[in-house]
């Protein structure tokens, strides 16, 4: 019978033993400084409601047309998640969140799915790590999230980045927009992409957002929102703007920036790295305001942003930036014989007991052979037992580091680990 092999599917790839430290690392950056800034960590299921990701994300957005995995099992349709702000608001909704009072920060790290078509940077299952505060229409709220999301770049050694910034307005400014828009490109409707053709009447707005090339000539030349937003959306935003500069946050103002979603309302923010290829968005967000009322909720302000995990990999590896040491163990028990590696198995639990990483050889192999898998291992110290040390009660210690070797009892061998 020919031998049947498989492999993961396309564009969802697995995070290999070699690389999760730095996954771990990364996480742990982003745990502490949520914990810093006060956010609460919220995972919620990696599966929703097909209809929710439709109303949350938006029925002619890219990720609701093209992108979705969604299948139906009995009564139910299910997504898996291709984004993480809908579900956070769908949970806020479901468990009345507002009752714990205040404003809710809330962040999270996990997986998404998305149909893409692969490409450096581009996955079908990827990793993001966000915020979303519900509830605060303060321009502080939106600052803080920009400031959070900037601090993970900035403590990870990641400074070389152009954090784009608009104001799309509020629903009155986007309505006035909207008709000033449709005004400027009905005369050419026909010469637009078809995409854009079906996003007209709807939302014209994301016609900014088309990578068509037809769509171009007629994008470069629009009226932009910031020229039609009335006195709040202007205030908010320049206050955003005030707050970001006493923050000596930089960034650059794009009136086209209107984002992939349709939920977004007033700031918009877009963070690109020059060290990524044409993949280059590390992370985006924005306000949206509308949102918790769409999918169910009272009418609550809000506002998030989302960052891929594995751009910011890629940024991290132009840069030679390493966020994990590589791996290592404190101790590798090299046993020979059955009596040895019976007290090697007894013995591990001292040093794990104690703090220390400790392991040993589970195949019998030859003296050098070990030693081989304790330096691939890449231990600090490699203690070495036979019969005649069994019976002498000294064990040879060899430091890894320097080679040098040492017969001490394991009350000894405990305090040279422990470096007293
Ligand atoms: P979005 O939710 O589309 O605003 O995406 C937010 C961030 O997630 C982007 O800036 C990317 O860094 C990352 N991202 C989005 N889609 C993918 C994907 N298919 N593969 C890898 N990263 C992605």
């Amino acid at each position: 019978m020919p031998k049947v092999t498989y492999t993961s599917h396309l564009g969802m790839v697995d995070i290999l033993p070699d690389e999760s430290p730095k996954w771990r690392a990364l996480e742990h950056i982003i745990h502490d400084e949520a914990a810093r800034f006060n956010f609460e960590e919220i995972r919620t299921p990696i599966m929703e409601q097909t209809e929710l990701i439709k109303r949350g994300v938006g029925q002619l957005t890219d990720i609701v047309t093209k992108e979705i995995f969604a299948f139906t099992k009995g009564e139910n349709n299910y997504v898996l998640r291709p984004e993480l702000t809908a579900p956070v608001v769908r949970s806020y909704v479901q468990h009345h969140l507002d009752q714990r009072g205040g404003s809710q920060k809330l962040y999270y790290i996990g997986p998404m799915f998305r149909a893409e078509r692969p490409q450096k940077g581009r996955q079908r299952q990827f990793h993001q790590f966000g915020v979303e505060i519900i509830g605060s229409d303060s321009p502080v709220a939106d600052v803080e999230c920009i400031a959070f999301m900037m601090r993970i770049y900035q403590r990870i050694g990641i400074k070389n980045f152009n954090l784009k910034l608009n104001s799309v307005g509020d629903p009155e400014s986007c309505d006035t927009y909207k008709d000033v828009l449709r005004e400027y490109l009905l005369p050419n409707l026909s010469k637009l992409s078809k995409l854009s053709q079906k996003r007209f009447r709807k939302n014209p707005m994301r016609i900014l957002d088309s990578k068509e090339p037809e769509d171009q000539e007629y994008i470069k030349n629009a009226p932009v929102i910031s020229d039609h937003l009335n006195e709040e959306s202007k205030n908010h935003f320049k206050q955003v703007c005030y707050m970001l500069d006493s923050l000596e946050i930089k960034y650059t103002l794009d009136p086209l920036l209107v984002r992939g979603l349709d939920y977004y309302t007033r700031t918009a923010f877009e963070l690109t790295s020059p060290d990524l290829g044409s993949q280059d968005a590390l992370a985006g967000g924005g306000r949206y305001d509308l949102l918790v009322e769409e999918i169910g909720g009272n009418p609550t302000p809000a506002v998030g942003f989302a960052a891929g995990i594995e751009r910011l990999f890629i940024a991290c590896e132009e840069l030679n930036i390493t966020l994990a040491e590589p791996k290592s163990v404190d101790v590798f028990i090299v046993s020979l014989g059955e009596a040895a590696r019976k007290w090697a198995l007894g013995t591990l639990p001292v040093f794990r007991e104690k703090g220390f990483s400790a392991t040993m050889d589970y195949l019998g192999r030859s003296m050098r052979a070990q030693m081989k898998d304790a330096n691939r291992e890449n231990a600090r110290f490699a203690l070495i037992v036979g019969d005649n040390e069994l019976e002498e009660d000294k064990f040879n210690l060899r430091d890894m580091e320097n080679s040098s070797e040492t017969l001490l009892s394991l009350k000894e061998i405990l305090s040279v680990i422990s470096g007293s």
